[in-house]
């Protein structure tokens, strides 16, 4: 059958996940595609998202963002890492940071060399190797590519920001650069008998809206992908039991530290999130080891700083659509799935989903080996990124509650028991090179989380013995030395990024 060609396309929702689509696919594809965007007021946003990770430098250098601009618009403040409490076991503490710990040698990875020392008594914690761990200890941030004159490299960041300043902040960029806003309330998708396309949406009021190319972005609801084309929802939640969290805003930390905290609860966990103007919380559960009352209070005796209103609910459930793409429609955010915030990936993978789109988009009607390619490539990258997040309530010592012994206990996909023997055992991380996350993340959580390696890299045996405590010793004071010229993070913000 003749298809015709795509020139009309129809984003629904306008949360983070809408207008970061809008805003690159105006930028990548505004020439050829007429662009409408439809949102409502009346049903509003997730309202949560706040903290990414590095991977989002790159949607802004594709839209041409200025990072001052966009921290200042969004209250935004610079993020070094995620630094985990009570989760290996109760009182331990470590922080997920960006970028390599320490230096590679040639081919063999710091943590290498690092075992090796440990082996022998002569070396403590990693982290004390860690450019990012002494910058987040001290809250210092500063823009930094190259440890010193040597080959380290320097400071990987993300931002945290204001999520509802900042899909505004995106709006008005998608905005000038074409796309068309429409307010309303969708009440019905129409489909073409044939080949059961979506043709148009309707609103509330009767106005009609055709397009030739539907991208879902109106959250849970999943209206375009979920309801409309019928696609099911794969559930997770055995592995990813958490299905209910409660947002609070609270006042600005005193010290407005460069990460993320994210501490073990006894059903779940809590976030704080250093903002500018205000710190974002939530306490993130599971329903079936936890009532909403209880949570309420273990959110809000969790808070470092004087509540700004009263928790809000919300509900998900952990897992993804069957399919990411189906007829002539494709589900990005929340719409095609949720996996869980804790290592603040939902953002990122909004950003590549919509890259994979722009890549694989159809010029003429939508041809199924480009919809396989697509779901097949998504489906990949988000089965890594769940075993990641399995991991981190999987590998612990607790079994102080019935969730935490329910997740040491429960089975994990084979993908990740794999994992675990083989850092186990060599100290070696088990991945496909297209994995969002790489060696030195896997590392830090599996040792963060109590996994010590029975072994090291035989190329780290190539150092002798003087020569690999003098390395050592070296890594950390050049390391130290480095951080010692940052300014805080708190001056950096007034300096570069003030927000009016
Ligand atoms: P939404 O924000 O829900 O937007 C849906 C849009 O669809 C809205 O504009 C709505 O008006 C519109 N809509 C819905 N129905 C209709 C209709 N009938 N007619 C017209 N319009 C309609 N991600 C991170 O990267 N980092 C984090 O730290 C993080 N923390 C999170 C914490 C929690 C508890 C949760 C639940 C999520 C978190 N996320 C995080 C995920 C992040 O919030 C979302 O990925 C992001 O906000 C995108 O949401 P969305 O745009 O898909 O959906």
């Amino acid at each position: 059958m003749d298809r015709p060609d795509v020139t009309r396309l129809v984003i629904v929702g306008g949360g983070t996940a809408g207008w970061i689509t809008a805003a690159a696919f105006a930028k990548l594809l505004g020439k050829r595609l007429k662009i409408e965007l439809v949102e409502s007021e009346a049903i509003g946003t997730v309202g949560v998202g706040e903290a990414t990770i590095p991977q989002i430098l790159r949607l802004n250098a594709i839209l041409g963002l200025d990072e001052n601009a966009f921290l200042s618009a969004t209250s935004g403040t610079f993020k070094l890492g995620i630094e985990f409490v009570d989760w290996g076991a109760k009182g331990s503490r470590y922080l997920h940071t960006f970028g390599e710990t320490g230096m590679s040698l040639g081919r063999v990875p710091f943590h290498h060399y690092w075992r090796r020392a440990a082996m022998i008594g002569q070396a403590g914690s990693l982290w004390d190797y860690s450019l990012h761990q002494m910058a987040a200890d001290q809250a210092r941030f500063g823009k930094m590519d190259r440890v010193g004159n040597t080959a380290m490299t320097g400071l990987a960041y993300a931002y945290h920001f204001d999520a509802s300043r900042y899909a505004l902040f995106l709006r008005s960029h998608a905005e000038a650069n074409g796309v068309t806003r429409t307010e309303g309330i969708v009440e019905s998708v129409a489909r073409d008998g044939e080949s059961g396309d979506i043709t148009a949406i309707t609103l509330k009021g009767g106005k009609t809206v055709a397009g030739d190319f539907f991208i879902d972005c109106t959250g849970f609801r999943s209206l375009l992908l979920g309801e409309a084309l019928g696609v099911g929802y794969q559930d997770w939640s055995k592995w990813l039991p958490c299905d209910r969290a409660l947002a609070v805003p609270s006042e600005r930390l005193p010290t407005l530290v460069p990460y993320t905290r994210a501490t073990a609860k006894d059903a779940g966990w809590q976030w704080r999130i250093p903002l500018q103007h205000r710190t974002g919380n939530g306490h993130v559960y599971s329903s079936g080891f936890k009532s909403d009352e209880a949570a309420a209070d273990t959110l809000m005796a969790g808070l470092d700083t004087r509540p700004l209103g009263d928790p809000r609910p919300i509900r998900f459930t952990t897992g993804r659509r069957e399919a990411f793409w189906a007829h002539n429609c494709a589900a990005i955010g929340l719409s095609s799935g949720f996996l869980e915030p804790l290592e603040s990936t939902s953002i990122h993978l909004i950003q590549s989903h919509v890259s994979r789109l722009v890549q694989l988009f159809p010029r003429h009607g939508d041809p199924a080996s480009l919809r396989a390619e697509y779901n097949a490539r998504c489906a990949a990258e988000v089965a890594q990124i769940r075993d990641f997040l399995i991991l981190h309530y999987h590998q612990t010592a607790r079994e102080d509650t019935e969730f935490w012994r329910y997740c040491k206990h429960m089975d994990v996909p084979d993908s990740l028991t794999h994992k675990l023997a083989l850092f186990a055992a060599s100290g070696r991380v088990g991945r496909d090179v297209n994995d969002l996350f790489r060696d030195a993340s896997w590392v830090q959580v599996m040792l963060g989380q109590g996994v010590m390696p029975a072994d090291y890299d035989a190329m780290a045996d190539q150092l002798a013995p003087a020569q690999l405590t003098e390395f050592l010793a070296n890594v950390k004071t050049i390391t130290a030395r480095a951080v010692a010229t940052l300014p805080t993070h708190a001056d950096y913000l007034a300096r570069h990024c003030p927000v009016d």
